[in-house]
């Protein structure tokens, strides 16, 4: 029996313990499968959370059973106040992760040791300079890698999230799996999802199927060992026989996770999106700003949590681009 007291459960018994904060609607790239080309319209600066309520927000949640929170935006490290915002999370005793595309990983590398934040994952989405800049709009290859190389020399399990699109990167995916023979790299692939302005359609998508037989038949099928998911996982995790390192499946598209999702969002602008793919939001910061209670509002928001995608149950339903379009860009919702 559970007897934590405090802890958000939805009608389908999932306890929500793991809160994404996006600090950020800002990037310094442009990948094309998170925003639009043009950008996106940027909420005004009054609007934003500012690291004290990040804090104050955070610690509300952490009462009611939150054990862990990722950082992600937008680019986290592109808030000035980055440093204030993750020395004051650092004292909630609870596990702080963060997703970053790795540019200004170096500048805040330092601190991140300092206060024994180790678990980072860096998003890379191609192993070729020119695809890369293609892929994120931007010039920044060496850096990212650089970054990688670093953060390797500092933690026992590098994560590396690779958003894979037909036709544009799918043919580095043994690229990816092979770098994890000597490294310790834990490779994510993750399925393209449809969000407002990135051209997404089904004939882009990469199952997994379809990986597993490339990699099978790169690297031989009796080397391919099927890992054991933890709880609550979003994937399903493989590694190759005698690599240090796995590789990691992520389709939330055609195969989704949702029986056992334990996270909510929060927005930069202090929304609370209880599904990555519901359109829904809970407006908590003009309230908190008032000095009103949002612990109600907040408990209603994951009670309406639907079942499955945001109520985008069926696989006809997410592809109708009227219904995820409803949704902002990856890039203000924080991935
Ligand atoms: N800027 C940071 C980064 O790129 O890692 C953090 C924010 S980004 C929105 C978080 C993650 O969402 C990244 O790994 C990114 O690849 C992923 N992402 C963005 N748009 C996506 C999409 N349409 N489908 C799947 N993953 C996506
Ligand atoms: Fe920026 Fe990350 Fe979105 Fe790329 S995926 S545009 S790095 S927020």
């Amino acid at each position: 029996m559970d007897i934590t007291p405090n802890i958000l459960i939805d009608q389908f018994q999932r306890k929500h313990t793991y809160l994404r904060i996006s600090l950020t609607e800002k990037c310094n790239l442009r990948c094309s499968y998170c925003m639009p080309a043009q950008g996106i319209p940027l909420s005004p600066k009054a609007h934003i959370m500012t690291a004290n309520e990040i804090f104050e927000i955070a610690k509300l949640f952490v009462t009611h059973g939150v054990t862990k929170i990722r950082l992600t935006g937008g680019e986290p490290f592109v808030r000035k106040d980055f440093e204030a915002i993750i020395r004051q999370l650092a004292t909630l005793n609870i596990e702080i992760a963060i997703t970053t595309n790795g540019i200004l990983l170096e500048r805040y590398l330092p601190l991140l040791l300092e206060l024994n934040i180790t678990n980072i994952t860096i998003s890379i989405d191609s192993l070729n300079a020119e695809k890369n800049q293609q892929i994120t709009r931007r010039n920044y290859f060496d850096t990212v890698w650089k970054a990688i190389e670093s953060l390797k020399l500092h933690t026992t399990i590098v994560k590396l999230n690779i958003v894979l699109i037909k036709g544009t990167n799918d043919s580095e995916i043994n690229d990816f799996v092979a770098l994890t023979q000597q490294n310790n790299y834990k490779v994510r692939f993750i399925e393209f999802m449809p969000f407002d302005g990135n051209e997404w359609n089904t004939e882009k998508l990469v199952t997994e199927e379809v990986i597993l037989k490339k990699v099978s038949a790169y690297f031989g099928s009796n080397t391919l060992i099927r890992e054991k998911d933890k709880a609550n996982d979003t994937s399903r995790n493989y590694s190759i026989k005698g690599h240090k390192g796995s590789f990691a499946i992520i389709s939330s598209v055609t195969n989704p996770f949702c029986d056992s999702c334990n996270r909510i969002r929060l927005t930069a602008d202090g929304k609370l999106k209880n599904c990555l793919f519901s359109a829904n939001e809970t407006s908590l910061l003009q309230d908190f700003r008032n000095g009103i209670d949002i612990l109600p509002q907040i408990k209603l928001a994951i009670s309406l949590k639907k079942k499955a995608r945001g109520g985008m149950d069926t696989y006809e339903k997410l592809s109708d681009s009227n219904l995820h379009s409803n949704n902002r860009s990856m890039i203000a919702i924080g991935g």
